[in-house]
């Protein structure tokens, strides 16, 4: 039986319940993924793609932008070429998402902290505080040794724009081509990539600490896991790991944002909400309503 009263009062809205339920929280472990990102504008796919890539998608019939920067490349002259424009669109010019703005307002009155799949720069533009972020599939700013030789990431936004300033017919100048300072290899982008995995930096390392600290110090208590807009491509990183430990803690509470159901632990049916709301509409309504101080249990 649930001891949070947000879900015993009936006929509220699905913003009402949020606001509420994020009201009553002790604490809150948040879980992001590409939905909210796409849910402010940040799509992979239609014309913010094509704008981007014209060139790209005529000569090897992209249909999504993800898809197309896991693609393997004929030189590293055209890798760079198509990364360095992508890096702007998605991390070195990323606007600010209205959606990153409500929610950092909400957990700021609150003990949070966020994992995110994401490798965008959503967070940092929104003005997120550093230390309370972890980035587990890296972030597009970032380099790696394409040999994965030694555990260190690197950035130059400098040489990005050389690289968008300079390429033709989709290459960079070979000169360019940023390279590892140990063993000479291409520089790659700092991704996770599901057969290479990436290169975990002491950076890396630091804020997967501060992450699980977090996690061992609200054990108990009424901690609400709130995932938005993950899907079910890599579900080990954050969507399983909240579903244990919302087992783990009987008065933990399972929070989903996402417009598809999947399907929930029996254990943990009962402590489990989906709301399919659009997120961005969702949390801006929410955020309207937390801080009108109406919300029960303030
Ligand atoms: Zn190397």
């Amino acid at each position: 039986m649930s001891m949070w009263q947000t879900l015993k009062q009936e006929e509220k809205t699905q913003a009402e319940q949020l606001a509420g339920l994020l009201a009553e929280a002790d604490a809150v472990v948040v879980g992001i993924g590409a939905g909210m990102s796409a849910a402010d504008g940040f799509t992979y796919i239609g014309p913010r793609f094509e704008a981007a890539f014209p060139d790209f998608i005529a000569k090897y019939g992209f249909l999504d932008m993800l898809q197309a920067s896991l693609f393997d490349f004929e030189s590293t002259e055209e890798y760079w070429a198509f990364q360095s424009r992508f890096v702007a669109l998605n991390y070195l010019d990323q606007p600010v998402g209205a959606s990153y703005i409500h929610l950092r307002e909400i957990l700021e009155t609150k003990p949070y902290h966020i994992i995110t799949t994401n490798a965008d720069n959503a967070f940092w533009v929104a003005d997120y505080d550093r230390n309370k972020v972890f980035h587990i599939q890296g972030e597009y700013g970032l380099w790696q040794c394409s040999r994965h030789c030694h555990d260190q990431t690197y950035r130059d936004d400098d040489l990005i724009r050389r690289m968008i300033a300079e390429q033709v017919n989709m290459k960079i100048p070979y000169d360019l081509i940023p390279r590892c300072p140990v063993c000479d290899a291409p520089f790659e982008i700092n991704k996770r990539n599901a057969e290479k995995g990436m290169v975990e930096s002491p950076d890396f390392f630091a804020q997967k600490a501060r992450y699980d600290v977090f996690l061992e110090s609200h054990q108990t208590g009424k901690v609400l896991y709130l995932e938005i807009g993950i899907g079910f491509t890599t579900p080990q990183f954050i969507k399983t790991p909240f579903q244990t430990r919302v087992q783990q803690n009987p008065q933990a509470l399972y929070v989903c944002l996402n417009q598809k159901h999947y399907r929930l632990p029996l254990p943990i049916r009962e402590r489990s909400l989906t709301l399919a709301e659009d997120s961005a509409q969702l949390l801006k309504e929410t955020h309207r309503i937390y801080f009108k101080g109406d919300t029960p249990c303030t």
